[in-house]
């Protein structure tokens, strides 16, 4: 039996293998996660000393995805191929490093693991096929911009825009929505943050909400068609607001603290891609309109 079909009549082999590749995914999404905002960093002062006319800094060393070879923070250790197997090597190793016994973060286990059950998740959801490989590469994006965006309040675009390209490229063969919904979903998306941008800017003063912010929306309605925009917008403002007020409380800082919004888009703009329908329907009944 070739393997397309193996995948098709036999869901959980195709499950299994989405949940070790999901795995492996997690691994290098910690890499990025870590690297990219550095990069951009390091692009961006090159640049604004270029701008500004500003003596060249001596050239700093190589550092992107692939080099310097990850290493313990604290004592440099090289990070060997056998202690970088997704989760089992944090276990093996009792999250200590292997050279100096430095606890290693809690956050690259839980990453890979939950990129590993996310993955599982959209191959059960979808079973073999395009669908779900183009789900995944969505949901791998999701969560490293979500991971980036509340650590660093930055949304790159490297990152956004080609996953915008990708949703309307998708859905011009019609996996999705068709593509006048996907290409209405993308400006639509854009357009309704902006405008509250400049509403709250022009009525405060303030910027309310990270312009990266309508980037993340373009590309969620690129993917989903402009029907899930009301629903993503209205959940990840009910989630962002009582999550956010947790946080403001817990950590006691002012209301002014800026809140990443990025996280919530992204968990919203998932679960109206998946579900939306259904939601929009049980609501529909809920309040006797259908
Ligand atoms: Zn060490």
């Amino acid at each position: 039996m070739p393997l397309n079909e193996i995948l098709t009549v036999y869901p959980l082999v195709f499950i299994v293998i989405a949940l070790i590749v999901g795995l492996l995914v997690g691994s290098f999404l910690n890499v990025l996660v870590w690297r990219l905002p550095k990069m951009l960093e390091r692009e961006w002062r090159l640049q604004a000393h270029d701008i500004l006319g500003l003596p060249t800094e001596t050239p700093l060393p190589t550092y992107n995805l692939m080099l310097p070879h990850s290493q313990c923070p604290h004592c440099g250790h090289r990070i060997r191929a056998w202690e970088n197997i997704p989760v089992l090597s944090f276990l093996f190793l009792r999250g200590r490093c292997s050279s100096c016994a430095t606890p290693i973060s809690k956050r690259y286990p839980l990453t890979e693991l939950a990129c590993g059950l996310l993955s599982a998740f959209i191959a059960w959801h979808f079973g073999f096929g395009w669908p779900a490989c183009l789900a995944l590469v969505l949901s791998w994006g999701l969560l490293a911009m979500s991971l980036i965006d509340a650590e660093h309040q930055l949304l790159p675009d490297v990152l956004v825009l080609p996953l915008i390209w990708l949703g309307l490229i998708v859905n011009s063969f019609g996996l999705f929505v068709p593509l006048h919904e996907a290409l209405w979903g993308a400006i639509a998306g854009y357009l309704a943050l902006w405008s509250v941008f400049w509403l709250f800017k022009l009525m405060t003063g303030k910027d309310g909400i990270g312009q990266g912010d309508f980037k993340l929306l373009a590309m969620l309605g690129a993917w989903g068609g402009w029907q899930i925009l009301p629903l993503t917008i209205l959940m990840a403002s009910l989630v962002g607001a009582i999550i956010g007020t947790v946080l403001l409380r817990l950590r006691n800082s002012k209301t002014s603290t800026p809140i990443p919004f990025g996280p919530y888009l992204a968990i919203a703009g998932w679960i109206a891609l998946l579900w939306g329908g259904q939601i929009t329907d049980f609501y529909w009944q809920f309040v006797g309109l259908k």
